[in-house]
């Protein structure tokens, strides 16, 4: 049976307030930083990509810290992104699908409801449009076009135990990613939940099109994985000190969440 290692690269880091990251806003507000992820899965047949990150411009353009272009992050780890074959995007928004030119021989497994919403009648509506990028999305439609894109209806398999899995919530085609490691099955919730505490507290993110979607993606989370450690979110900084760093030159920079947590969840 195939077994993965995974990768979380860290790439962007954003100050922030606790009071943005929860629906409602938070009494107790104070600092709450949020990181910024791309998630390499490998083993000694396959390397695949999960989401690309943002480049330069849209970080300045928002207001973001970016600490290295994803593709350098990925060349640290022994990853040319110019040779990747799969790239698993787990929604359009601008810092989960930018940069994804700079993967021109992937085909990008995407799920069909997410290129729906995100060309479709929500888009009119800035609270829904405003975490796309309309250049980024349409060049994703470019690539429909040249059939780079293999479209998912709910769970697939990408490789054998690589699948992916709708959850919707923060948007409508949300998916998140279920690997066999060697620790059991990992899930990369990606937005499914921004950090721990969205879905241990039960409390959604604020940037959400379906809210009671996003509370029953937490459990589908966990019932995808051997374990609630095994679900990894998408912006947690404490991801970063739960897992190990996978040398030391890359502290703070890559860590491995095939290996075990250092601290129990
Ligand atoms: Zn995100």
């Amino acid at each position: 049976m195939s077994t993965y290692e995974i990768y979380a690269l860290r790439y962007a880091h954003h100050e922030r307030r606790a009071s943005e990251n929860f629906l409602g806003g938070d009494p107790h507000d104070g600092p709450m930083p949020m990181d910024y992820f791309v998630w390499l899965v490998r083993n000694a047949e396959r390397t695949i990509v999960v989401d690309t990150g943002f480049n330069a411009e849209a970080a300045q353009r928002r207001q973001r810290e970016l600490l290295r272009c994803p593709a350098a992050g990925l060349a640290l780890l022994d990853v040319d992104a110019g040779t990747v074959r799969d790239v698993i995007v787990t929604h359009l928004h601008y810092d989960h699908v930018g940069n994804f030119d700079l993967f021109p021989r992937a085909t990008f497994h995407l799920q069909d409801l997410e290129m729906s919403f995100a060309t479709g009648r929500h888009m009119g509506d800035p609270a829904q449009s405003g975490a796309y990028d309309v250049e980024t999305v349409v060049g994703m439609v470019r690539e429909v076009y040249k059939g780079r894109v293999h479209f998912c209806d709910g769970d697939a398999e990408i490789a054998p135990g690589v699948t992916v899995h709708r959850i919707g919530g923060h948007t409508l085609g949300l998916q998140a990613v279920r690997v066999r490691t060697a620790r059991g099955h990992v899930v990369l919730a990606s937005d499914a939940s921004h950090y721990y505490a969205n879905m241990l507290e039960k409390r959604p993110f604020p940037i959400v099109y379906d809210v009671a979607d996003m509370i029953a993606g937490w459990d589908r989370c966990r019932a995808l994985a051997d374990g609630d450690g095994h679900v990894i979110p998408g912006h947690d900084p404490d991801v970063m000190r739960r897992y190990p760093p996978v040398s030391p030159a890359l502290a703070g920079i890559a860590v491995r969440l095939d290996a075990e947590p250092r601290t129990h969840t």
